[in-house]
């Protein structure tokens, strides 16, 4: 039972345990991966978190809210408090603007041409969604716990020690759950921005990551627009303007242009 003071004066915890953890959790939310990811993480979605990115944590509470069981009492309206914008932006500037960074930082080297290349700055993207991590959400198999790991070496049982903070993902489920209710934003977290910033491995290893489809990010080509938009990849299909009302403006002068030379050629 939590006995914080909190609206949650009902509510009942449950014991979950799970590969080789166990929480005894508070609070606690399932749900289909791919439903999280239509709901939360739409290419349309991606696109306005560059511009507003509270509308994350927004979405993200209302996917939650329709996710809580009636066991944990009423919602609880988490928040989280993490400034991964900047480095989004930054991530997603470097991919439009093509930005090559070498794979290892080695230091002083004799040709530094023959360093491999990357489009992803490690420096910044490790701290939102490491290599590791981010291979994990492609296979649907995201784990994370808090405090960290059990303690294990082969040939001895493993200890295990149980969570305060827990994310699981297997097939197309994911679970997170906490302990300590107050503590359930700071667990969405560690599920969401992982999942947004997972994006730069799937636009780097141009494959679909854990979206539907494979996803295309590019600048708006109307001069006095130039925002990055994302969007689903439509092969066949070359992608120039941001909106409609970009790709009408173009259009418009482009129509206008070819009438006034015909009226200068007829005149
Ligand atoms: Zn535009």
């Amino acid at each position: 039972m939590s006995n914080n003071s909190i609206q949650n004066t009902e509510s009942v915890s449950t014991y979950i345990k799970f590969f080789h953890r166990d929480i005894q959790a508070s609070a606690s939310v399932e749900f289909p991966t791919s439903d999280f990811i239509d709901a939360v993480l739409a290419p349309n979605l991606l696109t306005k978190y560059c511009v507003d990115p509270t509308t994350l944590l927004i979405n993200t509470r209302k996917f939650i809210r329709n996710h809580w069981r009636e066991q944990y009492g009423q919602f609880y309206s988490f928040s989280w408090d993490s400034d991964w914008h900047t480095d989004y932006r930054r991530l997603l500037d470097n991919y439009v603007t093509n930005r090559q960074f070498s794979i290892i930082d080695i230091g002083p080297v004799e040709n530094p041409q023959d360093v491999p290349k990357t489009g992803l700055e490690m420096a910044v993207l490790k701290r939102w969604c490491s290599q590791d991590i981010g291979a994990n959400i492609f296979n649907q198999s995201y784990n994370w716990a808090w405090p960290a790991d059990y303690v294990w070496r082969v040939g001895e049982v493993p200890v295990i020690k149980s969570a305060d903070l827990y994310i699981a993902q297997w097939l197309n489920m994911t679970i997170v759950a906490t302990k300590n209710i107050t503590d359930f934003g700071q667990a969405v977290a560690q599920l969401v921005i992982p999942l947004l910033f997972s994006i730069f491995y799937a636009l780097e290893a141009k494959t679909k990551g854990p979206w539907p489809k494979k996803l295309l990010v590019k600048k708006c080509e109307l001069e006095n627009c130039q925002k990055v938009y994302i969007k689903y990849r439509k092969p066949g299909q070359p992608s120039q303007f941001c909106s409609k009302t970009c790709g009408s403006v173009v259009r418009n002068r482009r129509f206008r242009e070819i009438k006034s030379e015909k009226r200068l050629a007829n005149g």
